[in-house]
């Protein structure tokens, strides 16, 4: 079985970065910028955002961090969202979400402008997704992707399901599989017989949310699996698939820790770059 390992082509994708990075800052005397603004005290937001600030110090970007209380007003948020809009030296932001309950995360992402939304997740940048021409791509589908291209997986052709529907990782990465031209389908709760929809794929991207769901008994001899869960459990991470029951069995698939999670802040460093390119074109 091959070992899709996606801290090694997170590894090779930074390293380009860096010297894109590099470039830009001689050609425009300034580094591409992204700015995270996380509202509230949740431990692991905090974690998710300082390994995104670290990353961009690892590439030579400027990050600029917005911490505000859990007690802010929408307005204020808004407002630093506006301040951020017009700052030349922001390229990219994103809202760490979840949000506390008193704020619209709606409302929030909606006044992101789409030239500068780093997650991809504004309607308009969704809608230019699935129109099939993406600004940016969302971060977490963008990364598997990658990961199947660097270790040349096909995907023309190849019978391809993912299992989930979330607008972050279910519904895109169905989208950019049908934009690879792989025939796509898309499980969820709802599905009659999961395993059934599982057997019959190539590739199998599962983002259920459920730790250890599906094993060997829920997919094809030589098919590739790749796992976007990830869960926190007492004796440390695990994702959605029972990882160690593939290896005489499945053609190649991602582990957890180490596969998909590492290619996430990636990406969304690449859609910072791509969109400081944009603004300075
Ligand atoms: P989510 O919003 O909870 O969505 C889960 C999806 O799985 C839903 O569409 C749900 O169907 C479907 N589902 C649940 N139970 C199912 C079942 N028994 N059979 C088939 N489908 C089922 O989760 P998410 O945000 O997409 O995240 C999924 C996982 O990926 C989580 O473990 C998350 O932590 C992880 N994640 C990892 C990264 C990373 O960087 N590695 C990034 C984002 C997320 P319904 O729509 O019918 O409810």
């Amino acid at each position: 079985m091959i070992l899709l390992s996606g801290t090694k082509v997170s590894a090779k994708i930074r390293k380009q970065l860096a010297q894109e990075s590099a470039e830009f800052l001689k050609a425009r005397r300034r580094p591409p910028g992204l700015a995270v603004v996380i509202v509230g005290d949740d431990p692991a937001s905090h974690v998710y955002v300082k390994n995104k600030i670290k990353a961009c110090d690892e590439v030579g970007f400027r990050s600029f961090h917005h911490h505000l209380p859990a007690t802010v007003s929408e307005s204020e948020v808004l407002e630093r969202i506006q301040s951020l809009t017009d700052s030349p030296e922001v390229d990219g932001m994103l809202v760490q979400l979840p949000l506390p309950k008193h704020l619209s995360s709606e409302r929030i992402l909606a006044a992101i402008s789409p030239l500068k939304d780093a997650d991809a997740l504004t309607i308009e940048n969704q809608g230019l997704l699935y129109a099939g021409r993406p600004r940016v791509k969302p971060c977490t589908p963008a990364g598997v992707i990658e990961i199947l291209k660097h270790y040349d997986i096909p995907i023309a052709g190849q019978e391809a399901v993912v299992v989930g529907r979330s607008a972050i990782v279910g519904r895109p990465m169905a989208q950019l599989l049908l934009m690879e031209d792989a025939t796509v389908t898309i499980a969820h709760s709802k599905t009659r017989d999961l395993r059934d929809v599982t057997l019959r794929a190539d590739i199998v991207v599962v983002a259920a949310g459920k730790p250890r769901f599906l094993g060997a008994d829920d997919f094809k001899k030589d098919s590739v699996i790749i796992d976007v869960g990830v869960h926190r459990l007492f004796d440390g991470l695990c994702g959605d698939v029972r990882f160690e029951e593939l290896r005489a069995f499945a053609r190649a698939a991602t582990p957890v820790p180490g596969g998909v999670g590492p290619m996430t802040i990636t990406m969304l460093l690449q859609n910072t770059l791509q969109l400081a390119k944009l603004h300075s074109a």
